[in-house]
């Protein structure tokens, strides 16, 4: 058991929990980049989307609109931003998903530099080219 699981399981009270399905439960981040972060997370361990059933991501995706929808109510927020660290970068090895609102002027800004056109569009095709599996890459048949 993770605290993520005890958040799950309603054994950590002093969670802020802001939603809850069959599947998953939403609650505030402790850390957060603004106000209203929340974190969505599966009532099952797991560290990666690779293993979290296909029903489960539909239901994060669900819950994740809904406090999208929730940000433009309670703080005007026009955009969002989400992420998601896994595997090995997936902190307590418990799958989470961040959501949270972004506000005019916040401040909130990637730090990393983007990188040379050269460089991106290398990149960009690497990763194309690592996801084609079978005839799936409907991107890639677009562009080609
Ligand atoms: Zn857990």
């Amino acid at each position: 058991m993770c605290l993520f699981c005890d958040i799950a399981n309603h054994k950590m009270t002093e969670a802020h929990i802001v939603n809850e399905t069959e599947m998953t439960i939403s609650f505030l981040d402790i850390a957060p980049a603004n106000e209203g972060h929340v974190l969505i997370i599966p009532k099952m361990h797991v560290d990666s989307i690779v293993d979290l059933p296909d029903e489960y991501v539909l239901d994060i995706t669900d819950v994740s609109r809904k406090i999208i929808k929730a940000f433009g109510k309670v703080y005007g927020a026009k955009g969002y931003g989400v992420m998601q660290n896994g595997g090995a970068n997936c902190e307590f090895g418990h799958f989470h998903f961040h959501v949270f609102p972004r506000l005019e002027n916040d401040g909130y800004d990637w730090i990393y530099p983007e990188g040379e056109k050269e460089v991106s569009e290398n990149v960009a095709a690497k990763l194309r080219e690592a996801m084609i599996f079978g005839n799936e890459n409907k991107y890639k048949q677009m562009i080609d």
